[in-house]
C-alpha cells in the first residue's frame, strides 16, 4: 500500500463525519477530519438540538394555562428571545466542544477548515494552505436549506439556519412548506407569541405521513390559532417602508410578517469539493452517488448521510457511518438497513411514526385491519384542553404483521422509538394484544384495541 498520511481523512463534521471519524480512530487508525463551520453539523449546531430546545420552550405558555385546572395560580408570564437564543448558544457551544473531544480523545485529529479532494487520494486543506493524502475518503458534507432562486423577493427570506439567530422575535411570521421543518417552526413560532401563517403548496401538510395523522394534526394547528393555506405558494416577497414584509400568494391575498421563512427542503453539499476532480459522480440534485455499502464510483471514497440524499436523518447518518466503519476496516462488508425507520415530528401535539401508512399498506397488501382510537388524553381533563390524542395500528389481515403504528399526542416521538422494535422485528397483532397494559398510560391504547376501526379489503374501506 501507498504511503499515506492518514489511513482515513473524513471531510464534514456532522453526525456521521464524526461517528465515523472516531470509531475508525478508536480501532488504532490513523484518521484526520476537518469541518468548516462547526463540529456537531446541522443536527447539533442548526437542526435537531437546538429546534428542540426551541420546541421546549414555546410549550410553556399551553403548559401555564394548563396548570390552572390543577389548581396553580401562575403570574402573567413573560417570554425574553434573548434568553433563550443565549442560552441555547451556550449549551450548542458546550455539545460542539464534545464532538470535537470524542474525535481527539479517540486519536483522531481534527482541522477547523474547509477541505476539497485534488485528486482520489489528496486532499486540500483550504485554512491551512496545504495538502494531505488519505488511503481512504469519506465524505460526510451534509445538506443545507435548499434555495428558491424562482421565488422574486427570495432574498428577503430566511431558512431555518438564521430562525435560530433572529435578533428579534418576530411578531408574525410566514412560513413555506409543508414537511418536517416547516410544521415544526410553525408550532415554535406559534408557542412563542408569533402569529404565524403556514402556505402549502400540496393538499395537506406533511405528505409523507399517514393521512389521519396529517388532517389531526392541521386541525389541532388550526385551533390554536396557526393559519394554514393548503394549495398555495408564495408568488413573491417584498419589503415595505415601514421594514415589514409583503408575503403574496398565489390567490392574490397579501400576508403581512416580520420575517418569512422558507423550509422547501435541503439541498446535498456538493459544490467546489472538488469532487469533479478526484471523478466522483453526482446524481440529479448535486447528491454523491454511492452503492448499497455507501461507496461511490471511485472505490477509495465514501459517502454518508445527507449528501447522499439517501434518508436525511442524523440516526440513519449515525448507522451508515457504523455501517462504513465495518465495511472499510473490518473487513466486514455491512449494507446499512434503511427499512422501517422510526421518525418523529415535534409539532405541537407531536407526531410519532414508524413502518407503512394505511396507503402505502393499501397499496402493497391485499386485506388490512385498521385499529384506530381518538380520544382526549388523561393529562387533558382537569386542564380542560380539548386537543385529542391519535393511535392508529396497521394491520395485515392475512400474516397478521403490525405494518405500522401512528401516533399524535403528548411524547408520540417517544413512543415510536419503542413502537420500532416489535414493528422491525415483525411481531403480530396478536403479540401486541397479549402484551400487559402499563396503566395509566396513553401508550396502553396500543395494547388494548382489540377489534378492528374498520377493514380495507382491495383498496377500498369495509365498515
Ligand atoms: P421536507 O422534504 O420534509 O419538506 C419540504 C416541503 O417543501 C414539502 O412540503 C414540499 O412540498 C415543499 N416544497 C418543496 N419544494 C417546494 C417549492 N419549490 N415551493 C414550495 N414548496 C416546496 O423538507 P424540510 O425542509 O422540512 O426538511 C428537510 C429534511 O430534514 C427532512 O426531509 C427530514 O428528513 C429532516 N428533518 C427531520 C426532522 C425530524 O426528524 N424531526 C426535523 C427537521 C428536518 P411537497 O410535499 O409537495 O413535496
Amino acid at each position: 500500500m501507498a504511503d499515506y498520511d492518514y489511513d482515513l481523512f473524513v471531510i464534514g463534521g456532522g453526525s456521521g463525519g464524526v461517528r465515523a471519524a472516531r470509531v475508525a480512530a478508536a480501532l488504532g487508525k490513523r484518521v484526520g477530519i476537518a469541518e468548516e463551520y462547526r463540529f456537531g453539523g446541522t443536527c447539533v449546531i442548526r437542526g435537531c438540538v437546538p429546534k428542540k430546545l426551541f420546541v421546549y420552550a414555546s410549550q410553556f405558555a399551553e403548559q401555564f394555562e394548563d396548570a390552572a385546572g390543577y389548581g396553580w395560580t401562575v403570574p402573567e408570564a413573560t417570554f425574553d428571545w434573548k434568553t433563550l437564543v443565549a442560552n441555547k448558544d451556550r449549551e450548542i457551544g458546550r455539545l460542539e466542544n464534545l464532538y470535537k473531544k470524542n474525535v481527539e480523545s479517540s486519536g483522531g485529529q481534527t482541522f477547523n477548515t474547509r477541505a476539497t479532494l485534488l485528486d482520489r487520494h489528496t486532499i486540500r486543506l483550504e485554512k491551512e494552505k496545504r495538502t494531505v493524502t488519505a488511503d481512504q475518503i469519506l465524505v460526510a458534507t451534509g445538506g443545507r436549506p435548499a434555495a428558491h432562486p424562482a421565488l422574486p423577493g427570495n432574498e428577503f427570506c430566511i431558512s431555518s439556519n438564521e430562525a435560530f439567530h433572529l435578533a428579534e422575535l418576530p411578531k408574525a411570521i410566514v412560513i413555506e412548506g409543508g414537511g418536517y421543518i416547516a410544521v415544526e417552526f410553525a408550532n415554535i413560532f406559534h408557542g412563542l407569541g408569533v402569529q404565524t401563517t403556514l402556505v402549502y403548496r400540496g393538499t395537506e401538510i406533511l405528505s409523507r405521513f399517514d393521512m389521519d395523522l396529517r388532517k389531526a394534526l392541521h386541525e389541532t394547528m388550526e385551533q390554536k390559532g396557526i393559519r394554514i393555506l393548503c394549495h398555495s405558494l408564495l408568488e413573491s416577497v417584498h419589503r415595505r417602508t415601514d421594514g415589514r414584509l409583503d408575503a403574496v400568494v398565489k390567490e392574490g391575498e397579501t400576508l403581512v410578517a416580520d420575517q418569512v421563512m422558507l423550509a422547501i427542503g435541503r439541498t446535498p453539499n456538493t459544490e467546489g469539493l472538488g469532487l469533479e476532480a478526484a471523478g466522483v459522480e453526482l446524481g440529479k440534485v448535486g447528491e454523491i452517488i454511492v452503492d448499497e455499502y455507501s461507496r461511490t464510483n471511485v472505490d477509495n471514497i465514501w459517502a454518508i448521510g445527507d449528501v447522499t440524499n439517501r434518508v436525511q436523518l442524523t440516526p440513519v447518518a449515525i448507522h451508515e457511518a457504523m455501517c462504513f466503519v465495518e465495511t472499510a476496516f473490518k473487513g466486514n462488508p455491512t449494507r446499512p438497513d434503511h427499512d422501517t425507520i422510526a421518525t418523529a415530528v415535534f409539532s405541537q401535539p407531536e407526531i410519532g411514526t414508524v413502518g407503512l401508512s394505511e396507503d402505502e399498506a393499501t397499496k402493497r397488501f391485499a386485506e388490512l385491519e385498521i385499529y384506530r382510537a381518538h380520544f382526549r388524553p388523561m393529562r387533558h381533563t382537569l386542564s380542560g384542553r380539548s386537543e385529542k390524542m391519535l393511535m392508529k395500528l396497521v394491520v395485515d389481515a392475512t400474516s397478521r404483521r403490525v405494518l405500522g403504528a401512528h401516533i399524535l399526542g403528548p411524547d408520540a416521538g417517544e413512543m415510536a422509538q419503542l413502537l420500532a422494535i416489535p414493528i422491525k422485528a415483525g411481531l403480530s397483532k396478536e403479540d401486541f394484544d397479549r402484551t400487559m397494559a402499563v396503566h395509566p398510560t396513553a401508550a396502553e391504547e396500543l395494547v388494548t384495541m382489540y377489534r378492528p376501526t374498520y377493514l380495507v379489503k382491495d383498496g377500498n374501506r369495509v365498515d
